[in-house]
């Protein structure tokens, strides 16, 4: 099937296609459980940081903030100058050093501590606009924050996830990674354990056999369902 007949294939074979991925997936690389894997404000920062860094050094920043601020309310009265030099090991680290003070003022103003724990409580779609009004923060770093730590039905869409999907004809090859989030929720059930482990398991995916470049087609047991695969070559 070539790649731009995407949006006409009826959506039921689609969600179809979705899940016999999904299930592949699982047989390749496990499943595994929804477990917050740090604190709400935690999650929330750190993915601040990681647009556009490796996984180590969004860590290192991350690391290297605590331990010279020490608190959130530190972090939100740091001179901005100072806060850019010691996330510096992130990309963008000034643009993301002024975000980040901006946010925790907005939440600590708003809800008169540097928690994101209301959270929790509100509708998904609510938790989204909420916190898509903050600096820096857009459609992705909202979906994880609400999947991986309260569990609400979202998906993330990483560099990963949108390659991953549009090479298996999932979403049109013109579809963005913000356009992706709403499209790719469409083809799953909206259960936060199905979601949470076609995000694991997808980013997995993207990063050890479908890479950026050539992909490691010979080692993936997606091949029969793959656009990317199945399309001629010259
Ligand atoms: S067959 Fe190749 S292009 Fe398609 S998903 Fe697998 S690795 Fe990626």
């Amino acid at each position: 099937m070539p790649r731009s007949s995407v949006n006409s294939v009826p959506d039921q074979q689609l969600r179809a296609k979705a899940w016999e991925v999904y299930q592949r997936l699982l047989q390749t690389y496990g499943e595994h459980p929804l477990v917050p894997r740090r604190e709400p404000m935690h999650e929330l920062i750190s993915t601040m940081l990681s647009h556009r860094t490796t996984q180590q050094n969004e860590a290192i920043a991350f690391q290297r903030m605590w331990e010279h601020f020490g608190s959130w309310e530190a972090i939100q009265d740091a001179p901005v100058e100072e806060l850019s030099r010691i996330i510096a090991p992130a990309n963008f680290a000034e643009a993301k050093a002024a975000n980040i003070k901006e946010a925790l003022r907005r939440i600590i103003a708003e809800r008169g501590e540097p928690s994101i724990d209301f959270l929790r409580d509100v509708p998904t779609e609510e938790g989204l606009r909420w916190l898509m009004s903050l600096p820096g923060v857009g459609i992705k770093t909202a979906s994880l924050v609400l999947l991986f730590c309260f569990g609400k039905p979202t998906l993330p869409v990483d560099t990963h996830v949108h390659r991953v999907s549009q090479r298996l004809g999932l979403i049109g090859p013109k579809v963005n990674p913000t356009a992706a989030h709403a499209l790719l929720l469409t083809l799953l059930p909206p259960n936060p354990h199905v979601l949470f482990n076609f995000h694991v398991n997808m980013l997995q995916h993207g990063q050890k056999i479908c890479i950026w470049g050539t992909p490691r087609c010979q080692r993936c047991p997606l091949t029969n369902l793959c656009d990317w695969y199945q399309q001629p070559r010259k």
